[in-house]
């Protein structure tokens, strides 16, 4: 019960476009995404499950990050609907093998979209207009702060940032809105 309620305060509070600025061929991000996780499981003797690899289809498929419950209903509503248990535990995979990211400040993950060092600091440009959500990672900011933070004696266990803001699209748009009543169409 107390699971539906959630589910359902979740889903009305995160309906969100997956994909706002729909300006790319997406199906290449999400065959991107498998190709690398087949490769990568194979390399390191990981398996790829048929629900592991669903639920990063599901994550790829999304340049917003998605929460398990999210996830649970998308999955749900192209197939059969997986129990949020497994879901969870086919994150901790994907986590655990780089293939996705846990945004903590959405409570959320997402696919990882490209290849990073294990010495790079990640971080997370995260659009809090339309909720996009691109990765970039800094080999320079992950030397200092290896040195920051060995200076402090301490261990820092997975160094991410997470930087909310106006993504580039967001921004063009209301730069241009004003501008659009008057612009206007082609006569
Ligand atoms: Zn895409
Ligand atoms: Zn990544
Ligand atoms: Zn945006």
């Amino acid at each position: 019960m107390v699971f539906g309620f959630l589910a359902l305060e979740y889903d009305c509070a995160m309906t969100t476009n997956a994909h706002p600025h729909d300006d790319h061929d997406h199906s290449a991000c999400v065959a991107d995404a498998l190709a690398r996780a087949e490769a990568s499981c194979g390399e390191r003797g990981a398996r790829l499950t048929p629900l592991r690899r669903r639920v990063l289809e599901g994550l790829a498929d999304s340049h917003v990050p998605l929460g398990a419950y999210d996830l649970v209903e998308r999955l749900g509503a192209s197939g059969e609907k997986p129990p949020p248990m497994s879901v969870y535990r086919a994150l901790d995979f994907l986590v655990s093998e780089g293939l996705a990211h846990r945004i903590e400040s959405r409570n959320a993950y997402i696919a990882c979209g490209r290849d990073h060092g294990t010495d790079d600091v990640i971080v997370f440009l995260i659009c809090e207009a339309c909720g996009l959500t691109s990765e970039v990672a800094s080999h320079a900011i992950g030397r200092d702060l290896a040195w920051a933070t060995r200076a402090a004696g301490f261990t820092p266990r997975t160094p991410v940032i997470e930087i909310a803001g106006t993504c580039a699209r967001c921004r063009a748009a209301a730069e241009a809105a004003p501008a659009i009543e008057g612009a206007g169409s082609p006569r």
